[in-house]
């Protein structure tokens, strides 16, 4: 099961409960020790992967926009 945050971030959550809480050493839910099926896990790295290029594109696109009023660039 994945869920996205509000940030748009996709979440792992697990299929018998749905928290999202796991034991990344053994890839099992906190809560009721449901294993996290490789399928799920294929899921959720592109899943991630999707999101990390539109996320990427999204800060480029906005990069140009704020640059002009960036605190940075006006104290240098
Ligand atoms: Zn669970």
């Amino acid at each position: 099961m994945i869920f996205s945050n509000p940030s748009g971030a996709p979440e792992l959550a697990c299929d018998e409960c749905g928290c999202r809480w796991f034991d990344r050493m053994h890839d099992c839910c906190y809560e009721c020790g449901a294993k996290v099926s490789p399928e799920s896990m294929a899921e959720f790295r592109k899943a991630l992967e999707t999101w990390g290029q539109s996320k990427a594109s999204l800060e480029n696109q906005g990069r140009s926009k704020a640059a002009a009023s960036e605190p940075d660039g006006a104290e240098r």
